[in-house]
């Protein structure tokens, strides 16, 4: 993760109970995203920030928040600080990073997702908190139940704008930002510059943003070697998987599967082995998802299985590796996955299983990224499917099918299946890489 050069935390003007907490965390220096975005969000700015996972951009938006209820003296009866993220996971982990950056300031947070005693949440509301972090579905449960009031929200954080879009809680989040105050500042963060709805909502949101965009998505990922495998068909994916976990299992490993069922399935495969494996998924309960997180944390190695619901808001430092068992529908969703390892400087693996049907995917993905990745063979599993033998410039076998017509038409690369998100920007929006080399060898 690019740290700035220049900038200092004490040179930001923040509150010292919040120097303090950084501390803590032995944050030396801030990152780009929290360079930038600290002193424009002071300044009382509304703001539009497009900033990957894994940026710092949690503590971008909490350390001014903090601040600013730290200097408010009103005292409602209701939130000041609202922020709304898209997933479970990632609302409790941004709890905790309020806890731990607010620690010296006496501001409490609620945390406000499903799979939580809905009652037992209202008490909590009751209770008053300084700032309420929630994902839209259950904080709007709550708003309609007259448990939840925003009428004294002073600071609204949209985290991970684009999925919260992606997820279908575009109606959801505009409603809830509609019952904050007009006065309001708010802060929109997205991992993308997303589309038409992403700049409905922007447009409906924010008021004149200060546009910050940070890092481009290339620059955010080159301490992660990446490599691709060949695969033959599922079976053979799962000697490969199996190998690389005996053999190179060191340390925690991500693998993450494109459906529930697969994700299901391969943990029962695993666990017929003898390694500490865990299982995340949508479908499981809130206690169990909880449960899968905080064990694998705490162990030294373990293997979690995951759909791309885990990808987002997961916060596990040592995480040594990310394996695709499938590959994901798009390049954002490869980035979200792949941006689990390597966090804040450390070194990261990400290694992708490729069966024949998903190459043109794979191709498409690193056009994308104008990143390619190591090919790699796993010569102890051998197989018959080695990559296509000849390559088009485009990275698609030749023979690829392609439609007649398609020749003349633009020679843009088609865009990676899309699944059910959204378009993303032209890759003409992508800032360039510098280098566009394959990354290095991991040792
Ligand atoms: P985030 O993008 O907020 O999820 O943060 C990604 C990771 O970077 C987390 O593990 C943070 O604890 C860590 N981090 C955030 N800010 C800094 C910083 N200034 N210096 C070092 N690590 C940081």
């Amino acid at each position: 993760m690019p740290l700035s050069s220049q900038t200092a935390f004490n040179q930001l003007n923040l509150h010292e109970r919040l120097l303090k907490g950084l501390e803590e965390l032995s944050f030396d220096q801030p990152t780009e995203v929290q360079s930038a975005a600290i002193p424009a969000s002071i300044a009382g700015s509304d703001l539009y920030v497009i900033a990957q996972t894994g940026s710092g951009k949690t503590a971008a938006f909490v350390l001014p928040l903090l601040q600013r209820l730290l200097h408010d003296e009103s005292k409602p009866l209701a939130p000041r600080g609202f922020i709304l993220v898209p997933t479970r996971e990632l609302a409790r982990q941004v709890v905790k990073d309020i806890d731990i950056l607010g620690k010296y300031t006496f501001l409490k947070a609620e945390l406000v997702t499903g799979g939580e005693d809905f009652k037992v949440q209202a008490a909590r509301l009751r209770k008053n908190p300084d700032i309420v972090v929630a994902t839209p579905g259950r904080a709007l449960e709550q708003f309609s139940a007259g448990n939840l009031d925003l009428g004294s929200v002073q600071t609204l954080v949209l985290d991970e704008a684009d999925r919260m879009l992606d997820m279908g809680f575009s109606e959801d989040v505009t409603t809830l930002a509609n019952a904050c105050p007009e006065g309001r500042q708010t802060a929109l963060y997205s991992a993308t510059k997303g589309n038409r709805g992403l700049q409905r909502m922007i447009d409906s949101v924010l008021r004149e943003p200060e546009i910050l965009e940070l890092t481009s998505v290339r620059d955010d990922t080159p301490a992660i070697a990446q490599q691709v495998m060949p695969a033959d068909d599922t079976a053979h994916k799962e000697a490969m998987l199996k190998w690389l976990l005996v053999n190179e299992g060191e340390g925690k490993t991500i693998v993450f599967t494109n459906t529930r069922v697969a994700a299901d399935r391969l943990n029962g495969v695993l666990r017929a082995m003898d390694l500490r494996v865990y299982v995340l998924h949508g479908e499981k309960d809130q206690k169990d998802r909880n449960m899968a997180v905080e064990r694998f944390k705490q162990g030294q190695s373990g293997v979690l299985v995951a759909t791309d619901v885990a990808a987002r808001g997961l916060d596990i430092t040592e995480l040594d590796r990310v394996i695709n068992f499938d590959m994901p529908r798009s390049g954002d969703d490869y980035l979200h996955r792949v941006g689990r390892t390597g966090r804040a400087g450390a070194s990261g693996l990400a290694i992708s299983l490729i069966s024949p049907h998903e190459w043109n995917l794979m191709s498409s993905i690193e056009r994308y990224l104008r990143r390619q990745f190591e090919r790699r063979i796993l010569k102890e599993v051998p197989g018959s499917f080695k990559g296509p033998k000849k390559v088009k410039s485009s990275g698609k076998p030749v023979g690829a099918k392609k439609k007649k017509d398609d020749k003349k038409k633009s020679s843009r690369p088609k865009k990676p299946k899309a699944g059910k998100r959204p378009s993303r920007p032209p890759e003409g929006q992508v800032v360039t890489s510098s280098d566009g080399l394959a990354p290095p060898k991991r040792k």
